[in-house]
């Protein structure tokens, strides 16, 4: 036959999550650390991978790099659990805590991927969008849980595109309104430095999304995990993919963990030159940047989408969100090198100049 009978109904408004990978002489549009890991650090990976059994199935659960993430977070494995990225996680938490009748809390704007997966698995979007400034809308937060109807909740900090923390008071009065499921997203708390971490014991329905993509320079491995209570990890056991964590990156994974603490420099550098890509933003005319707790910049500028355009037409790819709702006029950049926030600074400062 040469036809195809329809898909699922969920997916015929969906429209396919797309992250503009378009290659670039200058890549800040994904957040990624611009460095990629040392040198001696890879090849420490490397040769752990040559003895990686490729014919072999790999742990499920990885339970090395398991037990390693949870020791150094006062943990047992059991409150731990790998996936292949966030992404993952994100999915698994849809999967497990979502579905037909159930209902996820949103903060728009926010990281589209939620919502995407909401409605993969049927689940309702409650949308409480952000107040103008992109804070949380906090009242309306609590107003609307309080109705007692909600299943899970993520709260992004710091918050992506936007940049900003969640305030940890509002978290810790969202724990103790609702026993939804509540999903601090901290892929980017290595550039904040702040934690929900320390609320874990007092609160089962707190749950911390974690990765290995950005400040440990190994978005092209994919390695995410989360934090959580026992009860909790034991429903994303029933809905993972039992292998979907490979064998390679389990043990790149361990060795990335076990150098954590060389990733330090880059993550300075990245704190102090995000400083600087706020404090000169700020001097080009017509440019209005958010303040930013993580490791990248949104920012308002007139025709923002030919402003892309023409970052682009010069090798400098960033995020266009233009025409994304409630962003509209916006973009982000990543925080790369020194070299490359100069040079993007300075094609902005030109492209804006006219
Ligand atoms: N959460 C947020 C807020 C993100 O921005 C990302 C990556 N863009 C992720 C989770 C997932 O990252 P990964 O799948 O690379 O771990």
């Amino acid at each position: 036959m040469n036809t195809v009978r329809k898909s699922a109904p969920q997916l015929e408004t969906l429209v396919p999550y797309d992250p503009k990978y378009l290659p670039a002489r200058i890549m800040n549009s994904a957040n990624e650390n611009p460095c990629d890991v040392e040198e001696q650090i890879k090849r420490e990976a490397m040769s752990a991978v040559r003895n990686v059994k490729l014919n072999r199935y790999p742990d499920p659960l990885a339970n090395e790099l398991r037990d390693l993430i949870a020791e150094s977070n006062g943990l047992d494995r059991s409150q731990v659990l790998l996936g292949n990225g966030g992404d993952e996680l994100l999915f698994n938490l849809a999967l497990a805590y979502g579905g037909p009748g159930r209902k996820f809390l949103n903060m728009p704007p926010t990281f589209s991927v939620y919502e995407n997966n909401a409605q993969l698995t049927g689940t309702e979007v409650v949308n409480v969008p952000r107040r103008a400034d992109y804070s949380i809308d906090e009242e309306a937060v609590l107003a609307r849980v309080a109705e007692g109807d909600i299943d899970f909740i993520i709260v992004t900090s710091p918050n992506n595109p936007t940049g900003q923390l969640a305030p940890e008071d509002f978290v810790l009065k969202l724990l103790n309104a609702t026993d939804a499921l509540v999903m601090v997203d901290e892929a980017y708390f290595e550039f904040s430095r702040t934690t929900l971490r320390p609320y874990l014991m007092q609160h089962k329905n707190l749950v911390l999304l974690r990765t290995f993509s950005k400040a440990f320079s190994l978005a092209g491995v994919r390695l995410g995990y989360l934090l959580g209570d026992e009860c909790v990890i034991r429903e994303f056991l029933k809905v993972r993919q039992p292998y979907s964590v490979d064998a390679v990156s389990q043990v790149i994974g361990k060795v990335i963990y076990q150098n954590r603490a060389k990733f330090e420099p880059s993550i300075i550098q990245i704190i102090s030159e995000r400083e600087r890509m706020e404090q000169e933003l700020a001097t080009i005319p017509g440019v209005t940047a958010y303040p930013s707790d993580s490791n990248y910049i949104l920012f308002k500028v007139a025709d923002a989408g030919d402003v892309w355009q023409k970052l682009f037409d010069r090798g400098i790819l960033i995020r266009d969100f233009s025409r994304s709702k409630y962003l509209e006029g916006s973009l982000r950049v990543s925080v790369g090198t020194p070299e490359e926030n100069d040079e993007f600074l300075a094609e902005l400062r030109k492209i804006v100049a006219g």
